[in-house]
């Protein structure tokens, strides 16, 4: 060993210092002075974004939501027990973000996109920010593409295409669910990824959900992400975003995607509650002013990506619950107005037996007849008049005792077709089942059947074409067109097995 004189070490160590660059890292903390109900309020963190990710004490974490002179308002994303007065925050610099990827098919997830099914862990792709923006004008195309629903009422007269936003709006207990889980099912085999996200719902009813999707084999192409009823009401107000965060990553890789929100009304009690806790001013309703931005951010994330975008899309159907069937309420006005039309849902219909209980004369879509396929168009035209007309007979009859024949006719085709639309739960139709079942209606097949035995007939014509005229489904499969040979086929069947159901049903 060298011995080293004290000049030389003297110089070693002014090299050094001169060498030496501070790391300075600034860490911004800040100190709670109030918390309870799931809300934080913070003295310090002077340099803390709008929406920043804060980090407590004890681990859980909080949003910086108000920002304000001398202290922050935070809530809290989890129930933070162990914070007290005291207790220090961190700043993390980042904007609330969550792992999204292929790993998230077929899993259930909280509002974080923390796996709660407890099938472990889940690899990610990559991250993104709950809140990003929605894709602009040139970003976008026309919608084009059909989204079937696999449910008569919706596709024949209020289709929806990808990348649309159709609200499913009704009273308690009229079948919304139902319906979205349906549209769910139905995208088997289609390419669809589908994001559920349940909203302040009770577990139960998810669970159901959950089974349902199971047992059909829906799960491998679907993602659940729930914040139910006895959870924080701060991931009951993120778990949409979550939902559509998951769903654009899959949207942006080029895929068709489904998003569903079960449902918006319960995201907005949840955000009114953490608005008042905060000392928001309330309006209308007692919901904060900016209540209607907190949707309308979301439902713009849906979307038909462009060409050079590759095309991706996201289709949203936001539920939403009325009072009384009321749809001037605030809530349901405001979600009304941002989406591109309606499935309205009665509890009139749907407690006489109508099922799925659509008022088909007040729902509408706006842009989806673009995206219908031809063979429906074809069809449905004509099923819409005579329904039309047959709801505003109905009415007017009820009042006079004899009818003309005309009339007469009229009002019993209309009932005919009227059970075209009924449908059990959990079994979406094919375009072509779809297809014939109309034929037959507009056409005058039913109206020698009792009504109550159109049903019985349409499913068991069902049976019969595909075991006897299976061309007719694949010409309508392949071509997406009614072709004059579909036609052929179809109208030669629905005779034969007329025939068939008839003198079945004589003998019995
Ligand atoms: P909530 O307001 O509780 O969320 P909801 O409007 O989502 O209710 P669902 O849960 O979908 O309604 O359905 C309510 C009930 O009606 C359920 O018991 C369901 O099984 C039944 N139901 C829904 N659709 C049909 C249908 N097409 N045929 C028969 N029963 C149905
Ligand atoms: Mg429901």
């Amino acid at each position: 060993m060298t011995m080293r004189t004290p000049e030389e070490l003297s110089n070693l160590i002014k090299g050094l210092i001169e060498e030496y660059t501070p790391e300075v890292k600034m860490v911004d903390f800040g100190i709670v002075f109030q918390v309870g109900d799931g809300i934080a309020r913070i003295y310090g963190l002077d340099r803390v974004m709008s929406g920043e990710l804060l980090e407590f004490e004890d681990g859980t974490l909080g949003i910086a939501l108000n920002l304000e002179a001398n202290n922050v308002g935070a809530v809290l994303l989890g129930d933070g027990l162990k914070i007290t007065e005291g207790s220090r925050v961190r700043c993390t610099g980042k904007i609330a973000e969550i792992p999204v990827g292929e790993g998230y098919l077929g899993r259930v997830v909280d509002s974080l996109a923390r796996p709660v099914d407890g099938k472990g862990a889940i690899a990610p792709n990559e991250t993104r920010a709950i809140e990003s923006p929605a894709p602009g004008i040139i970003a976008r195309r026309s919608v084009y593409e059909p989204l079937a629903t696999g449910l008569v009422a919706v596709d024949a007269m209020i289709p929806i295409g990808r990348g649309q936003r159709e609200l499913i709006i009704g009273d308690r207990q009229t079948g919304k669910t139902a319906i979205a889980v349906d549209t769910i099912l139905n995208q088997k085999g289609k390419g669809v990824v589908c994001v559920y996200v349940a909203i302040g719902q009770k577990a139960s009813s998810v669970a159901q959900v959950l089974n349902t999707l199971k047992e059909r084999g829906a799960l491998d192409y679907t993602i659940i992400v729930m914040a139910n009823a006895n959870e924080p009401s701060t991931l009951q107000y993120l778990a949409p975003y979550t939902g559509a965060t998951l769903a654009e990553y899959f949207m942006y890789t080029g895929r068709a995607t489904l998003t569903i929100y079960d449902d918006l009304s319960k995201q907005a009690q949840a955000y009114r509650e953490m608005s008042l806790l905060l000392r928001r001013p309330p309006g209308r309703e007692a919901f904060p002013g900016d209540v209607f931005y907190l949707h309308s951010r979301l439902l713009e994330r849906a979307a038909k990506l462009s060409n050079a975008l590759g095309e991706g899309s996201m289709t949203a159907l936001p539920v939403v619950e009325t009072q009384e069937g009321d749809v001037s309420a605030y809530i349901p006005t405001n979600v009304i107005s941002i989406t591109d039309g309606q499935i309205f849902l009665s509890a009139d219909l749907f407690n006489s037996g109508i099922r799925p209980a659509i008022n088909v004369g007040i729902s509408v879509s706006r842009v989806g007849s673009a995206a219908q396929p031809k063979a429906m168009k074809k069809v449905a035209g004509s099923l819409k008049l005579s329904l039309a007309q047959f709801a505003e007979l109905e009415a007017f009859s009820q009042f006079s005792s004899d009818l003309d024949q005309a009339t007469q006719n009229q009002l019993a085709r209309g009932s005919r077709l009227r059970e075209i639309l009924k449908q059990a739960q959990n079994s979406p139709l094919s375009v072509e089942d779809q297809v014939a079942s109309i034929y037959a209606g507009t056409n005058g097949f039913l109206d020698s059947l009792k009504v109550d035995q159109v049903r019985p007939f349409l499913s068991g014509l069902r049976n019969y074409l595909a075991q006897n005229t299976a061309q007719y489904g694949e010409i309508v499969r392949k071509t997406l067109d009614f072709t004059p040979e579909a036609e052929g086929l179809l109208k030669t069947a629905i005779q034969e097995y007329l025939e068939d159901f008839k003198s079945q049903n004589v003998s019995a």
